[in-house]
């Protein structure tokens, strides 16, 4: 029989059957080291108890109910999202694809509610992964993802990532708002610089433009702040959230400031599932472990150990790999070795990462790592290095 499921990913031979913490179990009994986290999803690592208990308990409750009527669980994740970030308002989606629809529309409206309602252009940046439903991926422009779909989308202007000068050189009349990830994830953990981000909404305060940021992979706590830009020390004005927000729950967001969101009024945007009971309890029962006093402190303290670790392999093994980047718990290390090759050979020694572009592997731990499995994960990195060495 041909396999049901459509062949669009290129999966491992390996299916899980429970995970605790970053442990990963496979269906044959063996024990994974979970740097992959889901695609920094699984922020508290696998089963984490009070996540597992707020679901438990809402799932004999009510899952499910519809926009047509309130629904508290979502207003008080929203409270709290507004209360921890730049934000005002926040609407609940289901995947970031989804979020960044939503900023993108939020942008048009923007503009059109202010009586400007030829800025409807988005720049976006090489190396950037936005999603993939139609507007992300002619967004992010990318051959590889674009190929056999047919003529992009318009709407969007690209240019180099890192680039100002080029930045505004790309604006017009009927630019609408820049649209970044302050970290580059599926692009190979490539991090805007903070004069880069600083100087973004430099140019979207002179000229009016919105600020739309892509935290989908880099916010809810992996950098160790719970947003990036709070790096920076600037924010913009909406941004797009997932992966990290749910825990594993498919929940997605996007959120702005007041003035930025004064378009989206009743009636201009919905979702059938979007913030329903179930995945915003989910949501804040992850908020109520990242806002603990302390967390996000020893997830940067975490980060620079493993950080240090990974350094000592590149300068022990150079032949194989390259550097460390990124920051917080979401660490590249970019290989000499071909990536898809490391990857599997970590996997067969019981170690899970991602590969990403740049020939990049993606360090991305749950938050809640603790230092030994930190020294096991290395041990681990040391042992595959040092056979392949061997090898060569
Ligand atoms: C994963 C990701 C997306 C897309 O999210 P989906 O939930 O897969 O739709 C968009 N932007 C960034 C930065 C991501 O990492």
């Amino acid at each position: 029989m041909t396999e049901a499921l459509m062949p669009t990913y290129a999966r491992a031979p390996l299916a899980f059957e429970r995970g605790e913490g970053a442990y990963l179990y496979a269906t044959d009994g063996r024990r994974f080291v979970d740097f992959s986290a889901g695609i920094a999803v699984n922020a508290l690592g696998h089963a984490h108890p009070h996540v597992v208990a707020a679901l438990t308990q809402q799932a004999q409750k009510l899952w499910h109910v519809s926009n047509l009527f309130e629904i508290p669980e979502a207003k008080r994740l929203a409270e709290r999202l507004c209360a921890h970030s730049f934000a005002d308002r926040v609407f609940f989606c289901n995947s970031g694809t989804e979020a960044i629809e939503g900023v993108i529309k939020l942008a048009r409206k923007y503009h059109h509610h202010n009586g400007r309602p030829e800025r409807t252009r988005v720049i976006t940046f090489t190396g950037a992964f936005h999603g993939r439903s139609w507007t992300a991926l002619s967004a992010a422009n990318n051959p590889k993802h674009l190929e056999g779909f047919g003529p992009v989308s318009g709407g969007f202007d690209q240019v180099a990532f890192g680039n100002l000068n080029e930045l505004r050189a790309a604006i017009t009349d009927e630019t609408a708002a820049i649209l970044v990830e302050p970290i580059q994830g599926e692009g190979g953990i490539r991090a805007a610089s903070t004069d880069f981000l600083r100087g973004l909404r430099a140019v979207c305060d002179e000229f009016g433009l919105l600020l739309l940021f892509d935290e989908i992979q880099c916010g809810m706590g992996r950098t160790g702040k719970l947003f990036a830009y709070e790096w920076a020390g600037i924010a913009p004005d909406a941004m797009a959230l997932a992966k990290g927000l749910g825990g594993g729950f498919p929940l997605g967001a996007f959120v702005a400031s007041e003035a930025a969101a004064a378009g989206m009024t009743a009636g201009t945007h919905g979702s059938t599932y979007g913030g329903n009971p179930l995945g915003t309890t989910v949501g804040n029962a992850v908020l109520d472990v990242l806002l603990k006093e302390g967390f996000l402190e020893e997830v940067v303290r975490k980060a620079a150990y493993l950080r240090q670790r990974l350094e000592a392999m590149v300068a022990r093994f150079p032949a194989i790999l390259g550097e460390v980047r990124g920051q917080g718990l979401m660490l590249g290390l970019k290989c000499v070795v071909p990536n898809t090759e490391m990857a599997a050979r970590l996997r067969d020694a019981g170690l899970l990462v991602v590969p990403a572009a740049e020939n990049v592997v993606r360090i991305l731990p749950p938050l809640v790592i603790e230092d030994a499995q930190i020294d096991e994960a290395i041990g681990l990195i040391e042992r595959t290095c040092a056979g392949w060495a061997e090898a060569a």
